[in-house]
């Protein structure tokens, strides 16, 4: 049976007793995490949120709070009230920081007993992940997780006080809501007294965040939840949170020496001092360079274009490609990282041809490869190929001696995404990257629109509330395709953090863009008129941003699944395995809401 906690009063969390407190009588409460019993005396280490601390209970201290003892299990909640004593040389731990001391009980008072647990509460686990979300309290208890929720916690806070302090106000926006195009699926909830219209949850507070600079907030910002019913990848989340913000009369400058201003902070929380400002690079150079519209700048290895060199060679097939349209573009493989020929026929093979250009089309004819040494252009000449364009080749992408050159040959957009996989992969095979780096950038410049090959119809590259460049605007009308817009992303080492806008503020244009996405005038009032008619009231310049919070935790928790950071996550299937939702509803209920459910 349990006991009550009565008139007890915890003094202190378990995990922060020290060698001060030799002495003190002390009330500490938490789980049983071990207990071994050493015929006599019996050890108990309890847990609490901020750690261990080892409990002792002898006959002679007391024969009650022995005796209680005797009956504890694993997980069983304990009150524990003793004095802090100094442990003896022997039973020192230094792996645990209250290693040090003991309480030497005086009480035991059980306050809940438990079932055995389906997983043992620690920290290397084998369990899969699916018993670990079904059970996901005792998950949380695990110090891992506890330790990766403080820290979310933390950076909220920060995240709070700093914008607080630059003079943002917090402000709350609708759950149920009007379809914000983001470019997923909503999720969309039913209405019950109006039936056959549907609330959307938000895919992110777009536009009442600018709906607020029309009310004259000036400087908004929310820690939102934003919910995006897509097909879930690995790293996604059905619902996830942003930190999301607008300012009024903010040019990108502003915004980016607000948020540089922020990451630096929360960088602080992990002791990590971050340079500012962060470097820029305009999409088309990151493309160009890295192959990526999300860099990792956490080592070098950029790719060099490589076409005029591959056409003039010499060697039979390369300039056929060229003349039908293909780029030549390398990366260099150092010599330093040691890549062998398996290696390279291996990448050639399997990377290339498998997985990074699944393409049948794409063969070992595409792929180039040269070893930087006399002895390799001497036996390229022997085939044919001029000597002379070999080494400018060499030359131009920099390869020292012994250093391999990977050419690869292909239609250019799909060569540039190729290279930027091959890069990270041969960055990362070859241990280039710098492990503790944390390379923040700017991507900017990014196109307003992307056009589908299939239909021939435009549509937002970010959303369809990203203003042109003001030197592009004349492109609206001849070339929506060529123009860029002023969107740009947070990237570190290779992660999109967080992404953002200046924003169209004339209901003119705002009403051209989605007509260039193909909206009818009907369906753009149907969906969009209180937003255009918002704009019509006079509307400051503003922009904004919405760094992602999951993903910078899991980056500063040194983790890799966004689910051990997220209280309680969904599964790639979208599912809350603990409260098993999503679940059927009772007929009466669907009956209120005027629908009609097709059962599979
Ligand atoms: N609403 C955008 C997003 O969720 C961010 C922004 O433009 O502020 O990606």
């Amino acid at each position: 049976m349990a006991e009550t906690l009565g008139d007890l009063k915890r003094t202190h969390y378990c995990g922060v007793l020290r060698e001060g407190d030799v002495g003190r009588t002390v009330t500490v409460m938490g789980w049983a995490a071990t207990r071994r019993d050493l015929g006599g005396v019996i050890f108990i280490d309890l847990r609490d949120r901020e750690g261990l601390c080892q409990v002792v209970a002898r006959p002679e201290v007391s024969k009650a709070a022995h005796a209680a003892a005797e009956r504890v299990r694993g997980e069983y909640v304990l009150a524990v009230v003793g004095e802090v004593a100094v442990r003896s040389a022997d039973t020192v731990n230094p792996k645990i920081p209250t290693g040090a001391v003991e309480v030497l009980a005086r009480e035991i008072r059980v306050l809940s007993e438990a079932r055995t647990p389906p997983f043992p509460i620690e920290d290397e686990l084998t369990t899969s992940e699916d018993i670990r979300l079904k059970y996901r309290y005792l998950d949380l208890r695990r110090p891992r997780m506890q330790r990766n929720i403080a820290l979310r916690h933390r950076v909220t806070m920060e995240v709070r006080r700093y914008l607080d302090e630059q003079g943002f106000y917090e402000i709350e926006t609708p759950f149920l809501t009007k379809s914000t195009p983001e470019g997923a699926r909503d999720y969309l909830v039913p209405s019950r007294i109006h039936h056959g219209s549907f609330y959307a949850l938000p895919q992110s507070p777009q536009i009442f965040k600018q709906i607020l600079m029309v009310a004259g907030m000036d400087k908004y910002f929310q820690i939102a939840r934003c919910f995006r019913d897509e097909d879930l990848r690995a790293d996604r989340q059905p619902e996830f949170t942003q930190v999301d913000i607008e300012m009024s009369y903010a040019r990108q400058d502003t915004v980016f020496e607000l948020v540089e201003g922020m990451y630096q902070r929360l960088m602080r929380l992990i002791g990590v001092e971050v340079a500012r400002p962060f470097p820029r690079l305009p999409y088309v150079e990151a493309i160009e360079r890295y192959g990526s519209d999300k860099p990792d700048l956490r080592f070098g290895m950029e790719i060099s274009d490589v076409t005029e060199e591959m056409s003039t060679l010499g060697l039979d097939t390369f300039p056929g490609l060229i003349a039908a349209g293909a780029r030549a573009r390398a990366i260099v493989l150092p010599a330093a990282g040691g890549v062998s020929g398996t290696r390279l026929r291996k990448i050639n093979e399997e990377l290339w041809l498998g997985r990074i250009v699944p393409d049948a089309r794409a063969s070992k004819r595409n792929l180039f490869n040269l070893k930087s040494t006399d002895e390799a252009v001497g036996n390229l000449a022997k085939k044919g190929a001029r000597e002379s364009v070999a080494r400018r080749m060499l030359d131009r992408v920099g390869a020292q001696r012994d250093d391999t050159v990977l050419v690869a040959i292909d239609e250019p957009g799909r060569l540039a995404m190729a290279l930027g996989i091959l890069r990270l992969e041969m960055g990362r095979a070859l241990g280039l990257l710098d492990e503790k780096a944390w390379r923040f950038l700017w991507v900017t410049d990014f196109p307003l629109f992307e056009r589908d090959p299939a239909t021939g119809r435009y549509a937002s590259v970010n959303h369809p509330f990203t203003a042109p460049l003001d030197e592009d605007i004349p492109l609206l009308d001849r070339d929506p395709g060529a123009v860029r817009s002023q969107a740009y992303d947070v990237v570190l080492n290779g992660t999109e953090l967080a992404s953002g806008s200046i924003r169209i503020h004339d209901s003119a244009l705002q009403a051209k863009i989605f007509k260039i996405l193909s909206l009818t005038e009907e369906e753009t009032r149907e969906r969009f008129g209180f937003f255009i008619e918002a704009l019509q009231y006079g509307t400051p310049p503003h922009g904004g941003i919405a760094p992602g919070l999951d993903r910078l935790v899991m980056l500063l928790a040194g983790e890799s699944s966004l689910r051990d950071v997220i209280a309680f996550p969904k599964t790639a299937s979208a599912a809350d395995l603990m409260s098993g939702s999503p679940s059927p509803v009772r007929d009466d209920q669907i009956k209120d809401l005027g629908i009609i459910v097709i059962r599979k």
